[in-house]
């Protein structure tokens, strides 16, 4: 129990959401568990769907804003450096290479830091998430590969603070670090890195179940799925077998409400205030995405270099008509009969943008799709909530009404 002072945080005198009770952004929150602690005190500016301040956190958290000329910096954010990368010996899995819970383990064991915000499984579910604050490399590498559901990781912020630790490492996605970043200076640490993920499309734990078993032809044996580059889904049974589906297949009437409201109103792909990004979208097939946003990224990178094989970005193709084109799809919820929805992923992927061009496709369809959603469902948000970098990219297209 915390001790009432005179001295004491206001943020200490708040009292938690209750389970079951409805959050302050409504049917928009995205379960990053601020408001399972007492910084929902701090909830009215902090939240990713209340307020809106892009150009405040990244200019308190790099020191600067995103160049919005510069048009690597309007998609992929503040940056020093950006690469393709991965682990020559991967983790056994990981998600992708195990670069994240690599750099998490070596700032653990340099002592960098004394903890590190990651996700575990519940004993029961291998997908439902089980924020942790992790304090050996055992405990982050328990915590290994995507959990793709919504995630409440902010959640263990009370037991950080109540621990007494100064030096944190925390793991998250977009929304949890928006959140996490305008209550950073009320944590009561000395150094706090930040190592994201870029994230869409998040659902909660029943969405995913309608999502596997709509799209897998074996739902239960899923241990691990990615949207690939190559246009087609990768899901990867506990036999170790890989099915693909191609995007373009996709049943999106079925799927249209299966996607959280917080993700379709979500213009944070890239994870813009995180100091290291790692994810795959702009890297060749088979390679992960770094993005280094700050001298603080370029520190957590340096601890792994030289597990690393390393080459630089590369972009080829043009998406804009393949943006263009998917929009009514999208829009109308179309599915494509199976033999033509492969037809057109073999075309695209023969043909299709790669790299850089690839992680742009992603980031316009999302941006489109989501501006619209934003547009009819919550067209008193509209101007305040999407940031600039994002109207510029949706003005390049044709939108229906
Ligand atoms: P690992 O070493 O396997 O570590 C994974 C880390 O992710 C763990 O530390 C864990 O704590 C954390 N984590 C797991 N689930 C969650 C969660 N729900 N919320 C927050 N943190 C979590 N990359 C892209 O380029 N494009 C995308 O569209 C994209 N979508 C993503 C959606 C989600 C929900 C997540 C979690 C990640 C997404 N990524 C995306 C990132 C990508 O899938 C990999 O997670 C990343 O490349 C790291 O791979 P790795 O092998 O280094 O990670
Ligand atoms: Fe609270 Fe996070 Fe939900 Fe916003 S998204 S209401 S900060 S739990």
């Amino acid at each position: 129990m915390t001790l009432v002072t005179p001295e004491t945080p206001k943020h200490k005198k708040s009292k938690a959401l209750k389970p079951g009770a409805r959050p302050p952004a409504k049917e928009l929150c995205s379960e990053c568990g601020l408001c399972d602690t007492y910084y929902i005190h701090y909830v009215k500016e902090a939240c990713a769907f209340l307020n809106q301040q892009f150009d405040k956190l990244e200019e308190g958290t790099h020191g600067r804003r995103r160049e919005l000329e510069n048009p690597e910096e309007l998609y992929f954010g503040v940056h020093q450096d950006m690469m393709a990368a991965r682990k020559q010996q991967p983790i056994p899995g990981a998600q992708w290479t195990g670069i994240v819970s690599s750099i998490a383990c070596a700032m653990l064991e340099k002592g960098l830091v004394e903890g590190v915000v990651c996700v575990q499984n519940t004993p029961e579910d291998r997908f439902g998430p089980m924020p942790v604050l992790a304090r050996t490399p055992e405990e982050v590498l328990a915590a290994r590969v995507n959990k793709p559901t919504l995630s409440p990781n902010l959640s263990v912020l009370e037991t950080v603070e109540r621990s007494g630790l100064k030096r944190l490492l925390v793991i998250g996605v977009g929304c949890q670090i928006q959140a996490l970043r305008a209550v950073e200076k009320h944590l009561g640490l000395e150094k706090l890195y930040v190592l994201g993920t870029p994230c869409v499309d998040n659902v909660s734990r029943a969405g995913l179940q309608k999502f596997l078993e709509t799209t897998s032809s074996s739902p239960d044996t899923v241990v691990h799925y990615e949207f690939m580059q190559d246009f087609r889904i990768h899901f990867k049974h506990k036999d170790g077998s890989i099915e693909k589906v191609p995007f373009f297949g996709l049943n999106t009437k079925e799927l249209k409400d299966v996607f959280a409201p917080s993700c379709l109103s979500c213009f944070d792909y890239v994870n813009g205030l995180a100091d290291l990004v790692v994810g795959y979208m702009g890297a060749p097939f088979r390679w992960q995405w770094l993005v280094v946003r700050n001298q603080t990224g370029q520190e957590m990178l340096d601890l792994v270099r030289d597990q690393l094989e390393v080459q630089p970005v590369m972009s080829r193709g043009d998406r804009r008509q393949a943006v263009q084109q998917s929009i009514p799809a999208y829009d109308k919820g179309v599915t494509l009969p199976m033999w033509a929805a492969k037809l057109m992923g073999v075309v695209i992927e023969k043909i299709g943008p790669r790299g850089l061009e690839y992680a742009r496709f992603s980031i316009d369809s999302h941006f489109v799709r989501n501006y619209l959603y934003v547009k009819r469902n919550y067209a008193q948000k509209l101007a305040a909530h999407v940031p600039e970098f994002a109207k510029r990219i949706v003005a390049q297209y044709k939108l229906p009404d």
